[in-house]
């Protein structure tokens, strides 16, 4: 297992990257559907490729001044470069038939400073003349990849040639795997401290993987019996190469880190407050449905009064997730830190939990009789039975006539109903509605 792979496109503009993205990521949805704010200038979609699988970002385009030469100072300040850092390589991509410009030079320098794999492709080869394409050999690629990505032409090879290095996507094994957990977080919350604390506790022992790559973040361990492996974001095993330079933060590993956990521990810095980046990353731990449980740390060195403030301040912004529970620690110290696996175990086991129809639709039918649902059109919305349709989050799908006619008010009644009635602790929880012809 490890995270897929991510590759940056590159590029003037109009040299035919969203043309190859969509040829890339053809017919599949976005994995990473929506990240608020964040994609303002790119795009980021799935590719599967034989068994291979990884990550495109279509950066957009590079800047061109009025000069006609790649306006390098103002893309250093786009989010484009921050997905260049991202990335595990590069798609560096110039126009066949318009040859190379002075911006492609541009370009090709920078990208030479990056360190990172970079693959050189001339697009719109098609009706030109093989000979043109030499000259784009001068900017040190190697020999350029001829792709004709808007009639789909050597799009197949480019990929071949893309994935020739990457690891195969192994299917997961819920025997081995154990309860995946992320542990999540801005830069420097003591995402690594509390790592290295959940690992080096006593009764923990760590599993080392047979073919363990350099980019494998996923740490098999085993305490009290039970099976984890931890999906460690902040690069602990990558840690303490020589010469080796570790990219301490991306949000799209983050968010494949959500993904694939069943939970996730999100680390706050209660120096720091509450920010918007750490409300952000609950937004995505949210819609992805995970189990959550939330660590305040740095607790050791803290006045009074910093403490109360932070405590005010999650009053606020938690509100809206009373079921969450949260954990005043300190990784670097240890206190409080033995407390996390409690609240995990809780919040997995509420993702998990098993229902049967008849209990889930006693329950509908008591809430319904306790408060009924409001009338439309002169009819009484009815509510028929529910049933368990998923797991982690679970998701409880009820049946009846109008259900589109139900008031949000109503719906967030019966969510805390079942809620209350299954001590679902950790959890978001999926109601959804089917209406009965
Ligand atoms: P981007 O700005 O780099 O993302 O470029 P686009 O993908 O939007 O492509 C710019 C234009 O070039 C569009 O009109 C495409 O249809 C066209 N284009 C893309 N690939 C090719 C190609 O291989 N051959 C030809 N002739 N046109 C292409
Ligand atoms: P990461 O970037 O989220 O992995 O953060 P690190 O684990 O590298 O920690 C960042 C800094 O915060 C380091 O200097 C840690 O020693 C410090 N740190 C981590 N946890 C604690 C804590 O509980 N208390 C205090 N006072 N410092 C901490």
């Amino acid at each position: 297992m490890s995270l897929k792979p991510v590759v940056a496109l590159i590029g003037r503009p109009n040299v035919g990257k969203s043309t190859l993205f969509n040829q890339f990521t053809k017919s599949r949805q976005a994995l990473v559907a929506d990240l608020a704010g964040l994609t303002r200038d790119r795009q980021y979609g799935d590719v599967f490729f034989e068994n291979k699988s990884f990550i495109v970002i279509d950066t957009g385009g590079i800047g061109e001044a009025d000069d006609g030469k790649g306006n390098i100072d103002d893309y250093m300040a786009t989010q484009s470069y921050t997905a260049i850092h991202e990335a595990d390589m590069v798609v560096f991509v110039v126009d066949a038939r318009a040859g190379l410009t002075p911006s492609d030079e541009e370009i090709a320098k920078f990208l030479h400073t990056l360190g990172k794999p970079v693959f050189l492709v001339t697009n719109k080869t098609d009706g030109v003349h093989e000979a043109s394409i030499a000259e784009f050999f001068g900017l040190g690629f190697g020999e350029p990849i001829p792709t004709s990505a808007s009639h789909g032409k050597g799009v197949t090879s480019l990929l071949e040639i893309i994935t020739a290095d990457m690891p195969e996507t192994l299917a997961e094994n819920p025997e081995t795997d154990g309860l995946k957990l992320a542990i999540i977080g801005r830069p420097n919350v003591g995402k690594s401290t509390l790592v290295n604390r959940l690992l080096g506790e006593e009764r923990v022992v760590v599993f080392d993987m047979p073919g363990t790559t350099r980019d494998s973040i996923y740490i098999p361990f085993e305490r009290e019996g039970r099976q984890y492996t931890l999906i460690d974001t902040a690069g602990v095993r990558r840690r303490g190469r020589i010469g080796e330079k570790v990219e301490k933060f991306s949000v799209i590993k983050t968010l494949q880190a959500i993904k694939d956990a069943n939970v996730v521990v999100l680390v706050i810095d209660a120096h720091e407050g509450i920010v918007d980046q750490d409300l952000h990353m609950l937004g995505y731990a949210l819609d992805a449905g995970r189990a959550i449980v939330i660590a305040i740390n740095k607790w050791d060195n803290l006045s009074q009064d910093q403490k109360d403030i932070v405590k005010i301040e999650m009053d606020r912004r938690f509100h809206f997730i009373p079921w969450v529970k949260i954990h005043l620690i300190s990784a670097l110290y240890g206190n409080g830190v033995g407390n996390l696996y409690p609240s995990i175990h809780k919040a997995y086991d509420a993702s998990m939990f098993k229902v049967s129809t008849s209990r889930l639709t006693q329950i509908l039918q008591d809430a319904v009789e306790a408060h009924q649902p409001p009338m439309v059109g002169g009819r009484r919305i009815k509510l028929r039975y529910a049933h368990l349709g998923g797991h982690n989050p679970p998701v409880i799908v009820i049946h009846g006539n109008q259900t589109s006619s139900l008031p949000k008010s109503y719906q967030r009644y019966l969510e805390n109903v079942y809620r209350d009635v299954f001590k679902l602790e950790g959890t978001p929880l999926h109601v959804e509605f089917k209406q009965n012809a």
